[in-house]
């Protein structure tokens, strides 16, 4: 059985374990570096990034996450998780000082899609994930915006409004909405795949 962990400094964690045991992982939370040991793979949740990059800091759990990752462990990085995954981030003020994952191959602003449209449910054609002709739902909530893909091992796997939303690397898996906060669990059963294989 896969073993996933969960950061679970802040943000949409439980929500997560849930979607993970339903993909058929063994899932456990990960609060310091110690717990990253035998994990198959790791989701960074929605939330908010400078709080997870804040609270992550005195154990120095960023730079745990992204050298277990170049040993193997795949990485989920949804919402906040992506912008803590992305190489660069275009409005780093509030993050400045801090730590963090690193690892994917674009540029990230945060909170881009504006006022009016700063929560919105859509619905998305995924590749690459089981049942892809039936449409997935995604809920974003002041999400993140993939401004540039920076590398060409970046393979986008789907799009909303002109911006890649679902994106992987490698063995690094990234959306910019909540995939947890619908019953639709495929994206996890995706990442789980990846994650074990
Ligand atoms: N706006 C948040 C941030 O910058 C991300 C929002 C989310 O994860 N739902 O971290």
């Amino acid at each position: 059985t896969p073993q996933i962990g969960v950061l679970a400094l802040q943000g949409a964690v439980a929500e997560h374990e849930q979607a993970l045991s339903a993909a058929g992982a063994q899932v456990r939370k990960v609060r310091r570096p110690a717990e990253l040991e035998g994990l198959d793979g790791l989701v960074v949740p929605g939330g908010e990034s400078t709080a997870m990059a804040r609270l992550a800091a005195p154990v120095r759990l960023m730079p745990a996450i992204r050298q277990r990752h170049e040993e193997g462990m795949a990485v989920f990085g949804t919402c906040a998780g992506l912008i803590l995954t992305a190489d660069a981030v275009a409005d780093a003020e509030a993050l400045t000082g801090f730590e963090r994952i690193g690892g994917l191959d674009v540029v990230v602003r945060r909170n881009a899609y504006g006022n009016q449209l700063a929560s919105f449910e859509t619905e998305l054609e995924v590749s690459s994930i089981p049942e892809s002709e039936r449409r997935l739902p995604a809920v974003f909530i002041r999400a993140p915006i993939i401004e540039e893909i920076t590398g060409s091992e970046v393979e986008v796997l789907a799009e909303a409004a002109g911006h890649p939303v679902v994106v992987r690397q490698g063995r690094l898996l990234a959306a910019s909405f909540h995939p947890e906060l619908t019953g639709d669990h495929r994206l996890h059963e995706h990442f789980v795949q990846l994650a074990a294989g």
